[in-house]
C-alpha cells in the first residue's frame, strides 16, 4: 500500500482513533499509547513504539500512516524567527512561523487555517491569494508536531521548551472553518500529548461574529480581533467581511465573549496605516468604543509586501495613537516587526498554490 492509500492517524479525535484501531483488532490500550507515542513523544516511525510489540507495530505500519507533511523550505531571520513552508500530498502549500521572544525564554508558533483567505482585507498579502482549500485537523496538528520536530523540543520538559504558545494568525479566517480548528486544537490542548493550554492559546478573526460565541464557549482559548477601524465606512474597505458583520455587532459579540475577563482580555488588533486610521480622532474614538470591555490594543506597524497600496505610520504617529490609549485605559502595546526580511511578519504570509481551474473549494 503506498503512503497516500494509508489512513493518517494525525489529526483523529481520541475516539475516532480509538474506533479505527478497534476496527482493525486492537485493543483500546493501542490507541492509548499510540496518542501518547505521536503527541507526547512525536515518533514518526511505528518501529520506536517500545510499549507495543513488533508484530503489532508491522501491522499498524502496512495500513496507517503517521508521516509528516513535508517541509518545502526553511528560512531562518536575522532575529531568529523561523519560517517553514509546509507542503501537504496534494501539493498545496501553506506558512507557519516560530516567533522566539527576544526577551524572555518563550515564544509563539504562527500557524496557519486555511491554503489562503476567501476574504480579501485590502492591506494583507494572504487576502491576495484566493482560497484553495480549508486544512484539515491532520494539517493544522501537523503544524504543530513540524515545529517540534525542528526546534528539537521532544522529551523536553514545559519548562525548558522554547515553543510555549500559539497563534492563529497565520494564513486563512480560522472561524470560517471552525469545525477543522477546533478538533485541531483539542488535540493539542490534550494534556496526555501535546498539552498546550487553552491559555496559551489565542485565535484571531477578522471578526465572523456568529461563530465568535461558540467558540469561546467550546475551546475557551483566547480570543484577538482584526479591528483596524473605528467606522464602518473605512472598515468596510480595510476589512470587507465589515459590510456583513458591523463594528456595533462585533463588538456586542466581544461583550459576550464567554472566555473573556478581566485576567484574559480581548485583543483587539490595529494595523497602523499611515493617513488611513492613525489619527488623534481615531484613537479617541477606539477609546470610547471599547468602553468597558476587559481589552487591550495590539498596534501593528503596517508590513509591506510586494504592491501593497499603504504605508506604514510613522514612529511618533504609532507612540502618540499608543498614548492616548493608554490614558484611556487601554494597554496598547506596539508589535515589533519580525521576519520582515524573510516576508514572515503579520500578514505577509503566502503560498503559491493555486486552485485548479473549475475546482470547486471544499468548504
Ligand atoms: N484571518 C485572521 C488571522 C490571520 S491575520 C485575521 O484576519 O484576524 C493576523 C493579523 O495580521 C490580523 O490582525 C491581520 O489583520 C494582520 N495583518 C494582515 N496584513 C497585515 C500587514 N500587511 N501588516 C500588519 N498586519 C497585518
Ligand atoms: Fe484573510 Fe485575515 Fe488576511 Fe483578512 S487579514 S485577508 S481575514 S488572512
Amino acid at each position: 500500500m503506498s503512503i497516500a492509500e494509508k489512513q493518517p492517524l494525525i489529526g483523529l479525535a481520541r475516539e475516532e482513533l480509538t474506533a479505527l484501531l478497534a476496527s482493525h483488532g486492537f485493543a483500546p490500550l493501542r490507541a492509548k499509547q499510540l496518542w501518547h507515542w505521536l503527541y507526547a513523544k512525536g515518533v514518526t516511525d511505528f518501529t520506536q513504539m517500545s510499549s507495543i510489540a513488533k508484530g503489532e507495530q508491522a501491522k499498524m505500519a502496512e495500513v496507517f500512516s503517521i508521516a509528516r507533511p513535508t517541509v518545502a523550505r526553511e528560512q531562518t531571520s536575522t532575529d531568529t524567527t523561523r519560517k517553514w513552508l509546509i507542503e501537504f500530498t496534494d501539493k498545496n502549500q501553506v506558512e507557519t512561523v516560530f516567533i522566539p521572544d527576544l526577551t524572555d525564554d518563550r515564544g509563539a508558533l504562527c500557524i496557519s487555517s486555511q491554503v489562503g483567505c476567501t476574504l480579501t482585507c485590502s492591506f494583507c498579502h494572504t487576502g491576495t491569494m484566493p482560497l484553495v482549500r480549508n486544512l484539515t485537523a491532520h494539517d493544522i496538528v501537523n503544524q504543530v508536531l513540524i515545529a517540534r520536530d525542528r526546534l528539537d523540543e521532544w522529551g523536553k520538559r514545559g519548562e525548558e521548551r522554547l515553543f510555549t504558545n500559539i497563534v492563529l494568525m497565520g494564513m486563512g479566517e480560522p472561524l470560517f472553518n471552525y469545525e477543522n480548528v477546533a478538533k485541531a486544537l483539542k488535540i493539542i490542548m490534550d494534556n496526555e500529548g501535546i498539552a498546550i493550554s487553552k491559555r496559551k492559546i489565542t485565535l484571531s478573526t477578522s471578526g465572523v461574529v456568529p461563530m465568535i460565541e461558540r467558540c469561546g464557549r467550546e475551546l475557551e482559548v483566547g480570543l484577538a480581533i482584526s479591528l483596524h477601524a473605528v467606522r464602518d465606512d473605512l472598515r468596510d474597505v480595510l476589512v470587507p467581511l465589515n459590510k456583513k458583520y458591523p463594528i456595533a455587532e462585533l463588538l456586542e459579540a466581544c461583550r459576550n465573549y464567554p472566555a473573556a475577563s478581566n485576567a484574559r482580555r480581548i485583543t483587539f488588533e490595529y494595523v497602523m496605516l499611515k493617513g488611513i486610521n492613525d489619527s488623534d480622532a481615531d484613537a479617541r474614538e477606539l477609546v470610547r468604543l471599547l468602553g468597558d470591555m476587559p481589552a487591550k490594543v495590539n498596534l501593528i506597524p503596517f508590513n509591506p509586501w510586494p504592491n501593497a497600496i499603504y504605508e506604514c505610520s510613522s514612529n511618533n504617529r504609532i507612540h502618540a495613537f499608543g498614548r492616548i490609549l493608554m490614558d484611556g485605559g487601554f494597554a496598547s502595546p506596539i508589535r515589533t516587526p519580525r521576519g520582515q526580511d524573510i516576508l514572515a511578519a503579520c500578514g505577509q504570509l503566502k503560498s503559491d498554490s493555486e486552485r485548479k481551474k473549475g475546482e470547486r473549494v471544499a468548504l
